[in-house]
Parts: C-alpha cells; sequence; structure tokens
C-alpha cells in the first residue's frame, strides 16, 4: 500500500521520535504508580512527573503548581465551565463565549444553559474575528467568565488573546483560553499574557493522545474550580485517577521540542503558500480566513459546487479533514463556517489541510496535483458545475 500523505495535524500528530523514548522507560522498565512514594521506583515515577510539571511551566513561563495534568483539552474544558459555573453562580450566572468555538465548548455550556446559566454567544466576521468593543459591551456585574480560544481548529483563526486578557483583566473577569491548537505552534507566554485559564493538549504537538494540562493562575483571590473527577486525591485532590506517568512525560518533552523547533514553522507557512496558491488556480476555488491572522499550518479551502466528502473519498493517498474532525463523520455543515457567514453549500465543499513541521516539499506537490485532477474531474460529470458555467447559478 502506497504511503497516505497526512495533511491531518490539526486532528492529531504523529508522535515525534524524541517523544517515544523518553516515554518507553516508563512502560517497561518503571511502571510503578508514582504515588507510591514508599519505594524508589515510585519516588522515581513522581520525579518524572514533576519534571514534565517543570517543561510545561517553562515552555509557558508559569509556575510549575499553576500546572495540573488530565486527559485533555476536552476534560480541561468541562472542568472549568462546569467547575467556574458552580462555584461563580451565586456571583453571577453569565458566560461569554464564540459561535465558533470547540464542541467541547458549546456542548458544554447547552448542558449549563439548562441549568440556569445564561451564555453570550458572540458573532463574527467573515474571518473569524469577533468586535473587542461587542465583547466590551456584554460584560456585566452578572459576568463570570469569558471563553475564548487562541486559534479555531478548523480556519487557523487567531484570536487577539492579549487584547482579549487585558480587557477581562480591566473589568475584573475571568478569562478562560483554549490554546489547544496554538501551544506548540506559536510561543505563549502567560508572564505577558495575563490569561486566568488555559489549556491545551499533547496530541496536538507531535506528543501521545490523552494527556493535557490545564493552567489555573495563582492569584491573590485563588480561582475556585472543583474538581470534575474526584478519587484518591492525586494533583492536589483537583484530579483524581492513577498517573499516566508515560503519557505525562510524554507531554513534558512535546512541549520541550516544540519549542527548539518553533523555528521549523517558517518552513510550514511557506508549504502551506505554496499548497494555497497552487490550489487557488482551480476555478471557483477560494480560502476561508485568508486575510487574517492564522496558524501557519492551516488552510480552510472551498471548491465550489462539490461535496468535500466526495473530494476526499476520490484521493484515497490523501488523509485530510472536512471541518473539524470531531464532526466528520456527521454530514453536517460546519458550525464554524455557517457562523463565519459560508453558504451551507460552500461549508459542504470545504476541506481543511492542517501541515505538521513534519510534511514535505514532495508530499505538498503530490496533493497539489491529486485535488487538481480529482475536483476537475468530479466537476465534468457534474450538472451542477454546467449550471454554474452557464451562468445559471453563482
Ligand atoms: N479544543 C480545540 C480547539 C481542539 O482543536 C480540540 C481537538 O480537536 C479540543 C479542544 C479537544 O482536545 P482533546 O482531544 O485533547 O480532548
Amino acid at each position: 500500500m502506497k504511503e497516505l500523505i497526512y495533511l491531518d495535524n490539526n486532528a492529531t500528530t504523529k508522535i515525534m521520535d524524541e517523544v517515544w523514548d523518553a516515554m518507553v522507560p516508563y512502560f517497561i522498565h518503571n511502571y510503578a504508580n508514582a504515588s507510591s512514594v514508599y519505594h524508589s521506583m515510585g519516588r522515581e515515577a513522581n520525579g518524572a512527573i514533576e519534571k514534565a510539571r517543570l517543561q510545561v511551566a517553562r515552555s509557558l513561563n508559569c509556575q510549575p503548581k499553576e500546572i495540573f495534568f488530565n486527559s485533555g483539552a476536552t476534560e480541561s474544558i468541562n472542568t472549568v465551565l462546569k467547575g467556574i459555573y458552580k462555584n461563580y453562580k451565586s456571583k453571577g450566572n453569565h458566560i461569554i463565549t464564540v459561535k465558533t468555538e470547540h464542541k467541547a465548548v458549546l456542548e458544554t455550556l447547552l448542558q449549563l444553559e439548562k441549568e440556569g446559566a445564561f451564555v453570550t454567544y458572540l458573532d463574527v466576521d467573515h474571518t473569524g474575528k469577533i468586535d473587542l468593543s461587542v465583547l466590551e459591551e456584554h460584560i456585566t456585574a452578572q459576568t463570570i467568565l469569558v471563553c475564548i480560544m487562541a486559534a479555531n481548529n478548523e480556519t487557523g483563526y487567531i484570536h487577539p488573546i492579549q487584547e482579549i486578557a487585558m480587557l477581562c483583566k480591566d473589568k475584573d473577569c475571568l478569562y478562560f483560553c483554549d490554546a489547544t491548537q496554538y501551544i506548540g505552534k506559536i510561543p505563549l507566554d502567560l508572564g505577558q499574557i495575563p490569561i486566568d485559564i488555559l489549556c491545551l493538549s499533547a496530541h496536538k504537538m507531535h506528543g501521545p493522545k490523552g494527556i493535557g494540562a490545564l493552567f489555573i493562575r495563582r492569584k491573590s483571590k485563588p480561582i475556585q474550580i472543583s474538581a470534575l473527577i474526584t478519587g484518591g486525591g492525586q494533583e492536589n485532590g483537583f484530579r483524581a485517577g492513577t498517573y499516566n506517568v508515560p503519557n505525562i512525560v510524554g507531554l513534558g518533552s512535546a512541549i520541550t521540542h516544540m519549542q527548539h523547533h518553533e523555528r521549523d514553522f517558517e518552513h510550514t507557512i511557506q508549504l502551506r503558500e505554496y499548497l494555497e496558491n497552487a490550489l487557488s488556480k482551480i476555478p471557483a476555488t477560494y480560502i476561508h480566513a485568508k486575510t487574517a491572522s492564522r496558524l501557519p499550518n492551516t488552510t480552510s479551502i472551498c471548491f465550489k459546487h462539490l461535496l468535500a466528502s466526495e473530494l476526499m473519498t476520490h484521493c484515497p493517498q490523501l488523509a485530510l479533514s472536512s471541518g473539524s474532525a470531531c464532526v466528520s463523520g456527521t454530514r453536517d455543515p460546519s458550525h464554524v463556517l455557517l457562523a463565519m457567514g459560508v453558504s451551507k453549500e460552500d461549508a459542504l465543499a470545504t476541506v481543511r489541510f492542517s501541515i505538521s513541521r513534519l510534511t514535505t516539499k514532495e508530499e505538498v506537490e503530490t496533493t497539489t496535483r491529486l485535488i487538481t485532477e480529482a475536483v476537475t474531474k468530479i466537476r465534468q460529470n457534474s450538472p451542477i458545475w454546467q449550471l454554474f458555467q452557464a451562468g445559471l447559478i453563482t
């Protein structure tokens, strides 16, 4: 079987060799429970966890005691939204978010609305941008949390997190930032940006799946978030469950290596530029959020008058995604693109290409050739395309 060209790195990434090498000893040599501190193997495993905590803290410029390990961003999002609502609802029931957030945020907030939360879903323009003055207007004494991601998983759009954090600070309102797609691609300095709570996930940065970290800033008035999972008292009672030592070690290693590889994103930007230039030559094709500030590895492209699912079926050599990975498999158009004012037809005709630092120029060249051939072939047999060419539809 021919090797797949993997351009679905916003869904998940290949684990780096260095990360895997760091993890292996904790599967086969030191398999101790890191809470078993009465023997040397347990203490060594515990030390490995604290080393990883330090690695995460160093890469974000925060304190190790502000970092809590868990199973990933979905768990962090659930913990924060439910935990904040539970502890602050006596102060106010208002939460502000954006229509283009990840489903983990939107579905959890839907659940909280049923329990009495009042949620404002901010609109975005055609690039995914919110109006900061509208955000400011919505923050009232009842607002307990602003939840806005750093970068969108589908389009790569980057929100102005520095401005949002400053605004929330001025208004004395907590800011939770889902930085799952951002960390590992762009440096983020929590010493400079006053984000209160932030989540990240290892498998988006060439680390293992099922492990993430939650940053909760230490403040003079401590942020109150209840544990979602209770039990053995791990993570200072904040997140119970036997430590997944290999995965935690993998997260520490991945985030450290990504810091060293940040300049590789120059290479990623060049590959994306090549891909966008080549695919833009296909008639009736456009790039979502092209003019906005975007993640260097992501491009979301609409090939009008076809179905992205059909296009991907025509290219079995390519690993791509339509909309976000979490909604693939359903035929619903992406809620992100709909919120940006994209028509249902164009949303269903959109493919996401997400490059990684492991992607090669040859792979991108092959991708452009295969996509161009497939689009041409599909349209040749398409009555809708013929109507478009005859000027009967736009
Ligand atoms: N938030 C964003 C922006 C994401 O892209 C994802 C994954 O696709 C998640 C949250 C969920 O991450 P995890 O797989 O770690 O639960």
